[in-house]
């Protein structure tokens, strides 16, 4: 077990953990979002950041400090949290971001550790090397053998009470992924970032950053705490919680203030486009759009910075609290439709269904249909792996409504969509009290066949009979040759 995370709550892969930094005397409750201080441009002062935003831990780039005179010497002499009066727990990156960026940095992470540790750093990062997507596989694993390596000599440093972080490299190769989050699960590092996804994020390519986080995924413990790093569009992070990363840092905020880009958690909007504020946090409620737009460039950055931190903190206890209620997966459903790429990143989550099985509750609230996707869950699919494991009688009578009188109930299953067959006395437990629409579509029923053939093939002997009400010929199509079909006609 990795002693300073533990895991409280889940909701599919998603979960609500408490992550202890000793150095900063501080528990942190996940997910977390850290709001990134540029240690040159101070948008939002982090002082600002905990008393007005609640912010239990923000990020800062070492390497910068490292860089820049009078800010090295500064916080050298003061330490981090003095200089920037920040009374949570401070992580700072290494310079790895410049290194992709610009091709070289000027310090190994020997060094960049010991001044992480020496400015007062709470988490401090190893200089990995965040290889971009799509590079070539030679080129993928030779820079991830460095990053290996880099992250096995980080761990033979003194680095006192400061966690350390294990980036997980690979570039778009999810073998390597998965190979990577192993390596580092091995290691004695404690908080594992899945890197270089930045590219994918911009590009809105979120099927490929799910494919990606899945594979760190399984090759990590269930204990360890995963930080999406870059991912700062409260737009996609109930898909990353859903995933199970626990960490999320933002310097989208400040950026996007500084090209007037409004944040909503269906996407971005650009101040000049907006009639209208569709939120009531401070900022929305104190300003109408053209009062923004008159504001001088700097108050009008900081205004703007201020509304993109607060959507961005809501989204995350709204987050938290669908974890607690049971109901992640409705909100990352109903996320999904702010954006086609987004559909594509909850149906890439959905093919991981059987991953996300194995962290989900046995019971939990109500489960919503909602959409088509909805019946691609993995509460169908624990739904049909326990049919095969039910005990059948040798002659059954499934319906998709009451039991006929003549019938003894333990001979006649109900079948409903999406889970398909199961015993009467099932229907009051989870998830077989759902809440389907009355008018349901191709997918639930295709969802619930599927569970009738999974039935069959698991107990060939039993002789089946359907008798539904005027289900689509197609759907029907599915069902296995043994079972006798009666067309109820339509209800
Ligand atoms: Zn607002």
């Amino acid at each position: 077990m990795r002693e300073q995370f533990e895991v409280r709550e889940l909701d599919a892969g998603g979960r609500i953990g408490e992550l202890s930094i000793p150095r900063a005397g501080v528990t942190v409750e996940t997910p977390a979002l850290l709001p990134v201080i540029n240690p040159n441009l101070d948008t939002l002062s982090p002082r600002r950041l905990a008393e007005e935003f609640g912010a239990e831990i923000l990020i800062t780039n070492s390497y910068i400090i490292h860089q820049t005179d009078g800010v090295r010497e500064d916080a050298l002499e003061d330490g981090l949290h003095e200089l920037y009066e920040f009374p949570g727990a401070i992580m700072t990156d290494s310079g790895s971001f410049q290194l992709a960026e610009y091709g070289e940095i000027e310090v190994t992470t020997e060094e960049i550790l010991a001044f992480q540790h020496a400015i007062g750093s709470d988490i401090g990062t190893p200089v990995d090397i965040p290889t971009p997507p799509g590079v070539s596989r030679d080129r993928a694993e030779t820079d991830l053998e460095t990053t290996q390596r880099r992250l096995e000599r980080a761990e033979a440093i003194d680095t006192g009470e400061m966690l350390v972080t294990a980036p997980i490299q690979g570039s778009t190769y999810p073998d390597l992924r998965e190979a990577a989050g192993r390596h580092a699960n091995a290691t004695s590092l404690d908080v594992f970032p899945v890197g270089a996804v930045v590219p994918l994020l911009n590009e809105y390519r979120y099927a490929e950053v799910v494919e990606i986080v899945a594979a760190a995924k399984r090759g990590l413990g269930a204990d360890a705490p995963v930080h999406l790093f870059g991912a700062g569009h409260p737009m996609m992070f109930a898909l990353g919680v859903a995933l199970g990363c626990d960490l999320f840092d933002s310097a989208a905020y400040a950026l996007y203030a500084r090209d007037d880009r409004y944040l909503t958690v269906r996407g971005t909007r650009h101040l000049d486009a907006l009639e209208y504020l569709p939120c009531s946090c401070p900022i929305c409620t104190k300003y109408t759009p053209n009062e923004i737009r008159e504001l001088p460039d700097d108050e009008r950055e900081e205004v703007l910075a201020a509304h993109n931190l607060h959507v961005t903190f809501a989204e995350m206890a709204r987050i938290k609290q669908a974890i607690r209620a049971g109901n992640l997966l409705e909100l990352v459903d109903e996320r999904a439709r702010s954006h086609p790429a987004m559909l594509d990143g909850y149906r890439t989550l959905l093919d991981h269904a059987a991953y996300l099985e194995r962290s989900d509750p046995v019971s939990k609230g109500s489960f919503f249909y909602t959409s088509h996707e909805s019946a691609r869950r993995p509460e169908v699919l624990r739904h049909h792996q326990r049919l095969e494991r039910l005990t059948v009688p040798d002659s059954l009578l499934l319906t998709d409504g009451d039991a006929p009188a003549s019938y003894d109930a333990e001979n006649c299953w109900r079948v409903e969509p999406p889970f398909g067959p199961f015993p009467r006395a099932l229907s009051k437990s989870y998830p077989l009290t759902a809440e389907v629409p009355d008018r349901t579509d191709d997918a639930a029923l295709t969802a619930a066949v599927d569970g009738i053939e999974t039935l069959c093939e698991a107990h060939p002997d039993t002789s089946v009979t359907f008798a539904h009400h005027g289900w689509p010929a197609h759907v029907l199509e599915g069902v296995p040759e043994g079972v006798s079909l009666v067309d109820l006609g339509k209800n």
